[in-house]
């Protein structure tokens, strides 16, 4: 019935003018698209429409709702270790540049006995995505069945996997967003990453929600909206939500890429690696185990005495992933020297996005595979001395031709300056329910 009494045209029409979709149009278009029954081209112009009109927050919570219902739906309540139930806890990025923190938590939460029900996301739009970031590890598999996820959540402590039949429809929106300029958008962002949360089955979750030129919404007052919705989609979910809002004008640590992350992810749970990275882990794990119930022990230990490491291993191996096979890295580099001497100022998120993105890490075709080699190592940071003539960028890519355009984006996103530096934050707020 509902195949006659809606269409596509007229769903795009009412949200291009400017109108409401009611709850029953949403759920229509939802599974209809989901389903096969409307074209990657009406969904694109109705995501135009949606970034172009918004969304109130009525229809945020039921298209959020809607992509739920389009799959399964993980309870992982009955599952216990050691006798007492898993304490399950999440965290997910809105998108950052450089952002392997999934890749540093997750580990410090299990050595601190907390459990990650992890579906995670490849790359979208200019922002590395953590399935990509551990697909460089060769072996590594991210499809996972359920009965895996379980075992691994019990005898590991955590499973990172495609979302696969979980929220289905935001697998396919997403990839459609992330080539036809929809990204940055709200209620789109919100959704997709509550729907694949919920949907997940963990209980307790905290959002990294990113504020500046990396992110996809830029300004804080934007960043702080979209996590209050995120937050409030959570709790009305049964989900214990919390956000941190971040910094995101700079790179998270001296890495953008996938091999080239992974490669840092594993100096940070050695114990060394950059501090912001270390900050931002440390910050979101304490967060983590305090929405987890878990008074447990200071998650900096667990870098400090190899714990996080030894999980983080025993997770890449319950996954397939050999980690003493060599991280690829990209043939062809480039390196960029400092003209003048003086202190590194301000290296602009977006800019090094873009470099990486043209490298060949990211992707401009849904069905593009990501070089994992291609990356930016950044040799000094802001507010770092410079010498004239030293390197401050090395760019690594399979594809010689994508040096010239990959230099051409990071050029003026960086300079060198004399005087003082002032480093912002790197926790900016915390929204809680
Ligand atoms: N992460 C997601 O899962 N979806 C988005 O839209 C942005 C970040």
């Amino acid at each position: 019935m509902a195949r006659f009494m809606f269409d596509a045209p007229t769903v795009i029409k009412t949200k291009r003018d400017g109108g409401r979709l009611s709850a029953e149009t949403i759920d229509w278009v939802v599974r209809a698209y989901t389903d096969g029954d409307v074209a990657d081209e009406q969904m694109s112009a109705l995501l135009m429409a949606i970034f172009l009109r918004g969304m109130d927050p009525d229809e945020i919570a039921r298209w959020t709702a809607a992509m739920v219902a389009s799959g399964e739906r993980f309870d992982f309540g009955d599952l216990s270790r050691d006798g007492k139930p898993l304490a399950l806890v999440d965290k997910h990025s809105t998108g950052g540049v450089g952002d392997k923190i999934t890749l540093t938590v997750v580990p410090v939460v299990i050595a601190c006995g907390g459990a990650v029900p992890q579906a995670a996301g490849r790359g979208l739009g200019h922002t590395g995505g953590t399935l990509d970031k551990l697909e460089a590890i060769r072996g590594f598999t991210a499809e996972l069945p359920r009965d895996r996820i379980r075992r691994q959540l019990c005898e590991v402590g955590a499973a990172i996997f495609a979302a696969g039949e979980l929220a289905p429809a935001d697998r396919k929106i997403y990839a459609l967003r992330d080539v036809t300029g929809t990204t940055e958008s709200l209620p789109l962002i919100a959704s997709s990453v509550m729907s694949k949360k919920i949907a997940e089955g963990t209980r307790a979750l905290v959002l990294d929600c990113k504020v500046g030129s990396g992110a996809f919404l830029k300004t804080e007052a934007e960043s702080r909206e979209l996590a209050r919705t995120m937050v409030d989609l959570g709790t009305a979910h049964g989900v214990v939500t919390r956000a941190l809002l971040t910094d995101m004008n700079t790179p998270l640590g001296a890495s953008v890429g996938n091999s080239v992350e992974v490669a840092e992810a594993l100096e940070v749970l050695a114990g060394g690696g950059p501090a912001d990275v270390v900050e931002l882990t440390l910050a979101l794990a304490a967060e983590m185990l305090d929405a987890a119930g878990l008074d447990a022990r200071d998650p900096a230990d667990t870098l400090r005495d190899g714990s996080a490491m030894d999980c983080f291993r025993a997770l890449i191996a319950a996954q397939g992933g050999d980690l003493s096979v060599p991280l690829p890295l990209g043939t062809h580099t480039e390196t960029v020297t400092a003209d003048r001497s003086g202190t590194m100022g301000d290296i602009d998120a977006m800019a090094v996005a873009m470099a990486a993105w043209r490298l060949g890490a990211g992707r401009a075709h849904p069905a593009d595979a990501v070089q994992s080699g291609a990356g930016v190592r950044i040799h000094r940071r802001p507010g770092e001395p410079v010498t004239a003539g030293e390197a401050v960028f090395t760019l690594y890519t399979d594809t010689a031709e994508r040096l010239g355009p990959a230099l051409a984006a990071l050029d003026g996103g960086w300079s060198v300056a004399g005087g003082e530096f002032s480093c912002r934050s790197l926790v900016i707020d915390r929204i809680v329910p």
